[in-house]
């Protein structure tokens, strides 16, 4: 469909690469987000194959190769330190086709909002739309309106129109779990710096992986009741006492992080949700499916969803509602077998029933690499671009 008008609400992971990939075939394409400066919320994500795959396909593959760091192991080791399991990522890489990459949030939207060929409207924060036959309108706090074809929501997990979409409001789930995360400069003393390296212990986790500018983003997960009080001033201290006699790496860890730094989100998913569509309002990225991040794939699922909604509308022609129901059909199904799995996962790493958590913990020293490896890939090859 040519000529085709397109409002983004939200400027995003998912929000920018929809409207990258929406401008290169060739619509026209108005992004907003209510922030006054784009900031993004955490330190670090890891990029799986299929969410590269996506970027490659926008002709940003060399950019990221150059902001990715090179991850070519895992280490699971157990919170004194002892290897569970080295894990080659190697085969994994060969079978998809493609690496992945771990990025600082803040060079993965720099790179976006670069690729993306227009101004992203700030300061305009979506209140509500209204569609008609010949199209929908979004309504913005500061009195603006905006017309298209078709609107994409990417306004997150707390997402208002999801509830347009929806017919009523789906509030985010807690995982169970709080998130402690930042960047560190790279160092022999915490990790080896082709490694992810992961301590897993009484129902926590540490990590670190690296990423460009040799830095690891590390991250922390401790299940804790929502709503634990939260102050900079002493998160070193409450991570000295939950990880205390943790290996030596973590405590040289928890020393040299900026706690200042850190962002500390308490962990929700949204879904699986019946809908993504209604009429000309496509839901898009963590507004349709936020994801536990156990599996590292919310924000590549945001990335898949904007190939697939560009795709339908690039290749139907029998009109947009018909196109965003294809786009419905497909994605629904795959992001929603996603969110389910990432929190399975969030719950066996984070010990919701002990039995099942250490479990995992045995299985983790005896099962093969290639057992590892292959449930990752089986993941990334589900996706549009195999
Ligand atoms: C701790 C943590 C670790 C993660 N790790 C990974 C990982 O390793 N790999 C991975 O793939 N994913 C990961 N994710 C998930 C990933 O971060 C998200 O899936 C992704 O950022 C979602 O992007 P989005 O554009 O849909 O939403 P967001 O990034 O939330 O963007 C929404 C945008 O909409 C704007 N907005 C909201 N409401 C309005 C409004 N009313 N009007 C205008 N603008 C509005 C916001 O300001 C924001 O800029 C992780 C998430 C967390 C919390």
């Amino acid at each position: 469909m040519d000529g085709l008008k397109i409002v983004v609400i939200g400027a995003g992971i998912g929000g920018l690469s929809a409207g990258i990939a929406l401008k290169q075939a060739g619509f026209d394409v108005e992004i907003y987000d209510r922030v006054k400066e784009l900031r993004p919320v955490g330190a670090g994500i890891s990029l799986w194959s299929n969410g590269v795959k996506v970027l490659n396909r926008l002709g940003l593959g060399a950019e990221m190769a150059k902001i990715g760091g090179q991850m070519n192991r895992m280490e699971y080791r157990t919170q004194t330190g002892e290897l569970l399991n080295d894990i080659d990522l190697m085969p994994l890489i060969h079978d998809v086709g493609q690496r992945p990459y771990p990025v600082a949030r803040r060079d993965l939207q720099h790179m976006l909002m670069q690729a993306f060929p227009g101004d992203v409207k700030l300061g305009h924060k979506c209140v509500g739309v209204e569609e008609d036959e010949t199209g929908v309108t979004a309504f913005f706090e500061n009195g603006h309106q905006a017309r298209g074809d078709l609107l994409i929501a990417a306004d997150g997990i707390r997402s208002i129109l999801r509830t347009h979409v929806l017919g009523q409001e789906v509030e985010p789930q807690y995982g169970g779990y709080i998130n402690w995360n930042g960047l560190v400069p790279a160092d022999e003393s915490l990790a080896p710096r082709d490694c992810w390296i992961i301590y897993v212990g009484e129902h926590k986790r540490v990590s670190m992986m690296p990423v460009a500018g040799d830095r690891f983003y590390f991250f922390f997960d401790v299940p804790l009741p929502k709503g634990t009080p939260a102050n900079p001033d002493t998160y070193k201290a409450e991570l000295k006492q939950h990880f205390q006699g943790w290996a030596d790496p973590v405590q040289t860890l928890i020393e040299r992080l900026d706690p200042y730094a850190v962002a500390r989100p308490e962990i929700h998913d949204v879904g699986p949700i019946d809908r993504f569509v209604k009429g000309r309002v496509a839901l898009l990225g963590d507004s349709a499916h936020a994801t536990c991040p156990d599996l590292g794939q919310g924000g590549c699922q945001a990335m898949e969803d904007s190939l697939v909604l560009t795709n339908y509308l690039m290749t139907t022609n029998l009109g947009v509602e018909y196109a965003l129901k294809r786009y419905e059909m497909e994605r629904k199904a795959r992001a929603n077998a996603v969110v389910q799995k990432a929190r399975q996962r969030a719950e066996q790493i984070h010990g919701k029933e002990p039995d099942v958590t250490q479990r995992w913990y045995s299985q983790l020293a005896t099962e093969s690499p290639t057992d590892v490896t292959g449930a990752i890939t089986k993941v990334i090859m589900a996706g549009p671009l195999r």
